[in-house]
């Protein structure tokens, strides 16, 4: 018998290692880790930070991690039985020299505020910013038919979300929450891995609670938060935000759409303006601002709208306007992700993708992931991903036009940033190198090192400028000059 009996307990024990256990015992994982975490008796939390914030598709260099900011305060409450979240925070600078987007550089301290107030009707991804909690994942998970399996030494507890993705929850030995993991829909990258990492935790009020919080998005860090204070069942009294009160949202995430989201579409493309600025020249307004250029047998697009709706509507318009050509090129400026969101609407239209050398790779990798939780329309259309990348100085002529594509040197924003050159028209397109403020706007204090770049690259290339044309439009639609720009730098 005993010859006979430690094999077998070996080969349950691989099985069991291996294969899905039943809902019951994912049920007492829960019942377990939920006791140890205090689950039951945590109603509200609040807790202090301080750390950092990353602008997610905001890298200096593409691939990279995303660029950092610094919290000097950090303030979190959450109501976990209403699921609702409050965050209040002072960000600042964090890279010296400013080094990537996120609409560096910050000026001094910049308070922000974000509140979540969670309810049916409430974006999954928003729901998750609660879920993705310790407490909140258990929470969620209890009541949504769990399954389990073992990895290692812990209990991996998963349930389905609403987006069609598993949220996994891995438990360790003490019962703690040490990781959560799901996918997102992102406009870029496709189905994007969210993960939580909690670590040091300490007892406080009948709960356990992580002293160091660090949240990845498309494998690099969004936040990385070291824990003050924790107040356990602290009153608070999170309200819903007015509706289009969505100013406070987070940058990186929430806004100029550098999340990625399709969300915010909607506006942007129930109206597309045109302007010719020069013959058979369109410079699209009311969003983010591409320009397209009739090529005689084909159009031209310089760069793709902020979002899948904003690149549909302005392709559809510039049908609209140059009748039976078809959309061949489209020049992606650089590859940050309020800038990349629309360029897969144009490979579903068979568009070739202009770019930098030093973004041409890395659209080559993140274009070809799937997008199956949010399907787009070139996850749909399946249509062959072409891009080809440029040099510092490209010229593209063609129906009487001369574009030329250079490259700003020197430039903290990217690398790998082209602008394009309208010779004939005295015309310079450039995307966030220098966005216009309102039009009474003082210069900054500091000028901003990119403002500075563009100038010194228009020098520097001996550009005749007329006007520059803003990717990120001004709101008064004025014709920005060099002037312009040599007085917000403080040039003379
Ligand atoms: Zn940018």
């Amino acid at each position: 018998m005993s010859k006979r009996g430690a094999p077998i307990a070996g080969l349950i024990a691989v099985l069991a290692w291996v294969w899905p256990v039943g809902a019951q015992d994912a049920s007492s994982v829960l019942a377990a880790a939920s006791r140890a975490m205090g689950v039951e008796a945590l109603r509200t939390v609040r807790y202090t930070a301080t750390g950092f914030d990353f602008a997610l598709g905001q890298s200096g260099v593409p691939g990279a991690p995303w660029p950092k900011f610094i919290n000097r305060s950090y303030t979190r409450s959450v109501d976990f039985q209403a699921s609702a979240s409050q965050v209040d925070r002072v960000r600042a600078q964090g890279e010296i020299p400013p080094y990537g987007g996120g609409l560096q550089p910050i000026q001094g301290d910049q308070p922000q505020s974000q509140t979540i107030v969670a309810g049916p009707s409430t974006p999954w991804v928003q729901q998750l910013e609660i879920f993705m909690l310790p407490h909140g994942f258990l929470r969620a998970a209890a009541s949504r038919n769990p399954s389990l399996r073992r990895q290692g030494a812990y209990s991996v507890v998963s349930f389905r979300g609403e987006n069609g993705a598993q949220v996994s929850g891995w438990i360790n030995a003490q019962n703690q929450v040490e990781r959560v993991e799901t996918m997102i829909d992102n406009a870029v990258m496709g189905d994007m891995p969210f993960e939580a990492i909690y670590s040091d935790y300490r007892a406080t009020g009948g709960v356990q609670f992580p002293m160091r919080i660090v949240q990845k998005q498309g494998g690099f860090p969004i936040f990385d938060l070291t824990v003050g204070d924790v107040t356990v069942n602290a009153p608070v009294n999170i309200q819903a935000p007015q509706a289009g009160g969505r100013g406070g949202a987070p940058a990186g995430r929430g806004a100029a759409g550098a999340g990625g989201g399709r969300g915010g579409a909607q506006a942007a493309a129930s109206t597309t303006p045109s302007e010719q600025i020069a013959p058979g020249v369109y410079l699209f307004t009311g969003g983010y601002a591409p320009i397209a250029v009739d090529m005689g047998d084909h159009i031209l697009f310089l760069e793709a709208g902020n979002n899948e709706a904003r690149a549909q509507a302005v392709i559809a318009e510039a049908k609209r306007l140059m009748p039976n050509k078809p959309v061949r090129y489209v020049v992606a400026t650089h590859h940050h992700f309020d800038h990349a969101s629309g360029l897969r609407a144009f490979v579903a239209e068979g568009a070739t993708i202009l770019t930098h050398d030093w973004n041409a790779p890395y659209f080559r990798d993140v274009f070809a992931r799937p997008h199956t939780l949010n399907p787009d329309a070139q996850q749909r259309a399946q249509r062959p991903l072409q891009v080809q990348g440029v040099g510092d100085r490209h010229v593209i002529t063609g129906n009487g036009h001369t574009i030329e594509l250079h490259r700003l040197m020197d430039f903290g924003h990217t690398p790998g940033m082209l602008v394009a050159y309208f010779p004939q028209h005295r015309v310079l397109y450039e995307a966030d190198s220098y966005n216009p403020p309102a039009a009474d706007a003082p210069p900054p204090a500091t000028p901003s090192p990119y403002n500075q770049a563009l100038l010194a690259n228009i020098e520097r290339l001996r550009l005749s400028v007329d006007r520059i044309v803003a990717t990120h439009y001004p709101a008064d639609g004025r014709v920005v000059t060099v002037a312009e720009l040599r007085r917000m730098v403080g040039a003379n």
